[in-house]
């Protein structure tokens, strides 16, 4: 059901407004971890002034310790709901578990499947039986064959609404966090009929080097993108080191809307 032989023309998913898919670039942004109300109230205006078209933040966070901010639950997807409320951002959020699924699905309008959980297939299975759009991540150490199966996972349960992430592999390099794997991209785009788009935040794990990956993305041929950025982060709950400030962010649309006309 992913593949392209059986459906050549692309898969365009709506989420309020917005057409993924179409040939347009959707630009998703906001913290990793959705910290208080205010907090994420106020990213989302900002971010909402300098072109965002949805707002991320997670409020069920994967940790890799147990000790570490574990995100704020439901109050959190309340939180992002506000933050939609003042501003019109649809919102992307992760689901960690079958327990916790149909109430953020109240909330979200985007149901994100985090790397770690791309071969979790019960809980692909369950998102499968919803019609909620789906961001499928691609898991830590996943080929391209493997995350198009997890992606029919969703699919053969009746949701056509999947859109794909990439968002770095692991590999012998140390100077990044993860390896971005642009080849994903036209790869993606050859083999299926689904959007794709790029996360350069986990895909580099730094913050210097967004743009440039961002500007690859798009060159490669992204549906879109989806971005880490805090007002302070250095003071992030989690993954600081990665998220770029709004005035970045102002600064990457601008060249994000350059480089599209340009395509
Ligand atoms: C995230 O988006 O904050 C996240 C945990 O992503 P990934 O599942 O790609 O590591
Ligand atoms: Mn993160």
């Amino acid at each position: 059901l992913a593949s392209r032989l059986n459906h050549p023309e692309p898969t365009v998913v709506s989420i309020r407004n917005l057409r993924i898919g179409d040939g347009s670039v959707t630009v998703m942004s906001g913290p990793c971890s959705v910290e208080s109300r205010d907090q994420i109230i106020e990213i989302a205006r900002e971010l909402q002034k300098a072109g965002s078209h949805m707002l991320r933040g997670g409020a069920f966070k994967p940790r890799s310790s147990p000790y570490s901010f574990q995100g704020l639950g439901e109050t959190g997807l309340k939180f992002l709901a506000e933050a939609r409320e003042a501003t019109g951002l649809p919102i992307v959020s992760e689901v960690m578990d079958i327990e916790n699924l149909a109430m953020a699905c109240e909330y979200i309008d985007m149901v994100q499947i985090g790397a770690r959980n791309m071969q979790n297939y019960s809980l692909l299975k369950a998102v499968g039986r919803t019609t909620k759009p789906v961001l499928l991540k691609r898991g830590l150490s996943a080929t391209i064959e493997e995350w198009l199966m997890s992606a029919e996972y969703i699919l053969s349960e009746g949701n056509p609404n999947v859109i794909l992430c990439e968002r770095g592999i692991r590999t012998f390099e140390t100077a990044t966090r993860n390896t971005l794997d642009l080849n994903a991209v036209p790869v993606i785009k050859h083999l299926s009929h689904l959007p794709i788009i790029v996360d350069p935040s986990h895909g580099t794990g730094i913050a210097r080097y967004v743009r440039a990956m961002s500007m690859a993305a798009i060159a490669a041929g992204a549906d879109g993108l989806i971005l880490e950025a805090h007002q302070s982060p250095e003071s992030a709950l989690s993954d600081g080191q990665q998220s770029i400030t709004p005035s970045e962010f102002a600064q990457l649309m601008h060249d994000v809307e350059v480089l599209t006309t340009a395509c």
